[in-house]
């Protein structure tokens, strides 16, 4: 914080320097020479560390800088953590409930962890951080073995990228949401991922001698506080005593028989599923309130999903929220983004804005090219003030929709799996060309692939 431009840490160009001022000295000797010289993180004897990476690792650029180490909990069972971070490559380090650490993402390259994030004023710590998840949930203590991985993990880490033990940091101390329809300004609390990271005396286990004492962007005015309970769990000098640690034998929190991010077992109703006073679908659903993979089950038995309900103070005390555990972070990955990239469309698609391989998505759900834009005049006031959160594909083609005699094949022909190629689902999830299987994709979604 006191040199915000100066570089921390190596590069990928420079692996062994990076671990050269003292981090190096550290490592176990006799695996140095083979771990190093591939880019791996030596396996210390007390590491239990395999490879599983994504599919999405080859692709994922090279990370510019490693200032940070971002604490995640799974919030759901082992197995289907498992299986969604290395769909969605959404972390570099997984630990299991035995204590098993698995490489996920090259902890060179960025994996997609930490989502929409600020600290300290820097946003998008995915380009700055090696994020890790653990098998457990946030209020949660984590087990021995997990206290040992990850205290051996940090430890490699810390040494090899000059990382200072206060900025280890729980996901849900960077995470932050854009307004809504439940807050009017930016504001923390957009996850409670990672928060038993925060505690003191958890820290102290894993090695961590310093935490944070405030939220450098709470006080400086650039969010505001969405969650006052979870700004306690993260920055009070006490907290409440933590849930007993799931075992190792457990495949994890959902073994109680809840989903992510709950506790149907009712521990309370702090975390309760069910709407009542003082609990509305944004404490529940979070970000994802108002998204088509949300169900919200209402006392007379009716379904609704989140993306109908138009009157969000009309919803009656005792429905029930249903999640998708498979919402991934960052599901528009590859596009560009008003009020992130770029203020303006000039900014983002330059000449381009007007032709019909710029592609439109609002947040409303609305998707048009930039020609079709300029040719509607109740359209066009859209291009001269997209709202913030408007997404980009620039040099795309609108390919139209998948039907019964109209495959992806036929409309993208080879580049139908391409990593570049886009997908809509009909339920409004984004998948990358890698990310589908050409025999599963549903008729109405759209296909988008570079000109
Ligand atoms: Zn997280």
């Amino acid at each position: 914080m006191s040199s915000p431009t100066k570089k921390r840490g190596g590069t990928s160009a420079h692996p062994v320097r990076a671990a050269g001022r003292g981090g190096l000295r550290r490592l176990a000797g006799p695996v140095l020479a083979a771990g190093l010289a591939v880019g791996q993180l030596a396996a210390a004897s007390s590491l239990d560390i395999s490879d599983r990476y994504s599919p999405l690792n080859r692709k994922r650029p090279v990370r510019p800088e490693t200032r940070y180490i971002i604490l995640h909990t799974t919030e759901g069972s082992e197995a289907g953590s498992l299986r969604k971070v290395r769909k969605y490559g959404e972390a570099h380090y997984f630990i299991t409930a035995a204590g098993k650490v698995y490489r996920i993402i090259d902890r060179r390259k960025i994996a997609a962890h930490a989502g929409r994030s600020m600290w300290g004023g820097r946003t998008n710590l995915d380009a700055m951080s090696i994020g890790i998840e653990v098998v457990g949930t946030y209020d949660r203590d984590i087990n021995a073995a997990q206290y040992d991985a990850l205290r051996e993990l940090l430890r490699q880490l810390k040494g090899l990228y000059k990382i200072r033990d206060r900025d280890v940091l729980p996901h849900s101390m960077v995470a932050y949401g854009r307004p809504n329809r439940f807050h009017r300004a930016n504001h923390r609390g957009r996850k409670r991922c990672g928060a038993i990271f925060a505690r003191p005396d958890v820290r102290r286990r894993l090695g961590l001698a310093k935490r944070p004492p405030s939220d450098p962007d709470v006080l400086a005015g650039r969010l505001k506080v969405g969650d006052p309970d979870l700004q306690r769990m993260l920055f009070a000098a006490t907290a409440p005593a933590p849930r007993q640690a799931i075992l190792s034998g457990d495949s994890g929190p959902a073994a109680a028989g809840s989903a992510a991010p709950s506790s149907a077992s009712g521990n309370g109703g702090g975390d309760s599923m069910v709407i009542s006073r003082g609990r509305n679908a944004w404490s529940i659903a979070r970000e994802a309130y108002d998204h088509p993979t949300t169900v919200y089950v209402f006392p007379d038995g009716t379904r609704t999903r989140g993306d109908e309900i138009a009157d969000w103070d009309r919803i009656p005390a005792g429905t029930t929220v249903h999640l998708s555990e498979e919402e991934p972070e960052q599901e528009f990955e590859g596009f560009l983004e008003i009020g992130k990239d770029g203020d303006t469309i000039p900014d983002l698609a330059g000449d381009a804005a007007r032709e019909a391989t710029t592609i439109y998505f609002f947040p409303s759900g609305l998707i048009r090219t930039g020609a079709e834009l300029a040719a509607d005049a109740s359209l066009r006031k859209m291009l001269a003030a997209p709202p913030k959160g408007t997404r980009l594909l620039v040099g795309y083609v609108y390919g139209g929709y998948v039907r019964a005699r109209r495959s992806a094949y036929a409309i993208a022909r080879s580049k139908w799996n391409y990593p570049s190629t886009f997908y809509r689902l009909p339920t409004g999830r984004i998948l990358s060309g890698d990310e589908v299987d050409e025999a599963s994709i549903p008729f109405r979604t759209l296909v988008f692939f570079q000109n």
